[in-house]
């Protein structure tokens, strides 16, 4: 039994009607698994990729950024195993044409024998052996339509780093250890997408490679582990939903020498899955750039005059899946006491909360609407604020609430008499009154914790 209920339904409607997640070309009757941010959307995301970047790279004088181009050179993808190896086994139905993961726990039986039926027509004897089909999205650069224009979107952002290894060390004078972290886009013709945001065909990776000597790698990988839960911690993913998954033998791939995920339970069927990896690379990748380049990525090292190809510790955490993990995380329908209707909030962190306050004057008339658009033109520039005044005072907090917007400030008639605002609580429901002068200096540093 999973330990969350499912709310996956609840709150795809959710973030469609107020403008966080849509499908995509939803007028043409829409594009399977692919999803477009909305206004909220695209500040939710945001904020978590700034909250990632100002983490792993403005906190620290040891990782520089990098923006590297979603196109490379196609030889990047032989050396890094990905067209050799980057394949899932496929199998298809001859009768209704589905296709299927071969180890999709729905076969019954073995692929291409009598016996094993297919999972969407129930056939039998009509699923075909298991052959190898590759992830990676292929396109061609140029005019010429030819094996010799061949290029690959990018499957995952860690490769810009590292053939780019050399340029960002000598560029800064960074000594090992340092890293290279980067958010960007990947693409991956992934077999089975689904369950809304969670696994989707292009989608956007915060990646970090720390470049460390050999013998010192598995201190950097605790270490990096540890600091990477902390972050999803702070977030506030509740740490009872937050579990460590080391892979088994059969999991770990070939070259890497310790590989642990960071698992969040979804709920519902998907219940624990990885939002994160945390590897430990060993040398595999810049020895193999190494070789099919033909220029050497070693690290000079002045103090012991000697000369290596560094390790690295690799964290990797999709962006689009952690969203859906806040989102998730934070959505909470509660009964209000002495009142018949419920409220439906999302209790977001206040850091990546899409509207910090609401600003609201209690009634249209009596100097209110001017007195509260005053207030929102003041700190509009500070941070999102959302100027609301339709509908009753109640439905207005609702509204706010289930886009977990941390604040709302109300203007009444007292405010008018003497300058004083409410300030209401989104998760305590707590009310004080504060001076309107007040409120931008006395949020932000509530935003700041
Ligand atoms: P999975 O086993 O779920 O396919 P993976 O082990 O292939 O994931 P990595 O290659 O380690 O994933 O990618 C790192 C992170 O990128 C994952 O933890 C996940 O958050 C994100 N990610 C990978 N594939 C997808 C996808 N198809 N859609 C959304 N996010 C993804």
């Amino acid at each position: 039994m999973p330990n969350q209920p499912d709310i996956l339904e609840k709150l795809v409607s959710l973030c469609k009607r107020r403008g966080f997640i849509f499908q995509s070309s939803e007028i043409y009757g829409g594009a399977g698994s692919v999803w477009d941010y909305g206004p909220l959307g695209v500040e939710l995301k945001k904020n978590l990729k700034d909250r990632w970047w100002h983490a792993m790279v403005r906190a620290r004088d040891d990782i520089e950024g990098l923006d590297a181009a979603i196109l490379m050179h196609p030889r990047v993808w032989e050396a890094s195993g990905h067209v050799a190896g980057f394949t899932d086994p496929l199998v298809d139905c001859r009768n209704c044409k589905k296709r299927f993961r071969a180890d999709d726990p729905k076969i019954k039986g073995v692929p291409g024998t009598p016996e094993a039926q297919c999972p969407a027509c129930g056939m039998k004897g009509t699923l075909s052996e298991p052959r190898m089909f590759n992830l990676m999205f292929k396109t061609f650069i140029g005019p010429v339509e030819d094996s010799a224009s061949v290029a690959y979107l990018r499957p995952e952002t860690a490769q810009g780093i590292y053939v780019n290894f050399l340029n960002v060390q000598q560029s800064t004078r960074q000594k090992v250890p340092f890293g290279i972290a980067q958010i960007g886009k990947a693409f991956r013709n992934e077999i089975t997408p689904g369950n809304f945001i969670f696994r989707t065909r292009e989608f956007e990776q915060m990646e970090m490679q720390f470049f460390v000597e050999p013998g010192t790698d598995m201190h950097w990988f605790e270490y990096w582990k540890e600091q990477r839960m902390n972050w999803h911690k702070a977030l506030g993913l509740d740490p009872a939903r937050l579990l460590f998954h080391q892979h088994t033998p059969e999991e770990l791939a070939h070259y890497a020498r310790a590989a642990f995920d960071i698992q969040f339970d979804f709920g519902g069927t998907l219940d624990f899955q990885e939002i994160e990896g945390v590897h430990n690379r060993g040398d595999f990748d810049l020895s193999r750039h190494q070789e099919y380049s033909g220029k050497k990525l070693e690290y000079f090292d002045q103090p012991n005059n000697r000369r290596y190809v560094p390790f690295v510790v690799e964290t990797s955490v999709g962006a689009d899946r952690t969203t859906l993990a806040v989102l998730v995380n934070a959505y909470r329908e509660e009964t209000v006491e002495g009142e018949s209707e419920g409220r439906t909030v999302l209790g977001l962190h206040p850091a990546l909360a899409p509207i910090k306050a609401g600003i609201f004057p209690l009634v249209k008339k009596d100097g209110m609407p001017e007195f509260a658009e005053k207030l929102a033109n003041e700190l509009r520039p500070q941070f999102p604020v959302f100027y609301d005044e339709s509908a009753a005072i109640g439905r207005r907090y609702r509204r706010q609430d289930e886009v977990g917007t941390p604040y709302c400030i109300t203007i009444d008639g007292q405010t008018i008499a003497d300058g004083t605002v409410t300030l209401r609580d989104r998760d305590t429901l707590q009310q004080e009154r504060i001076a309107a002068g007040r409120v931008g200096e006395v949020i932000r540093a509530r935003l700041a914790t």
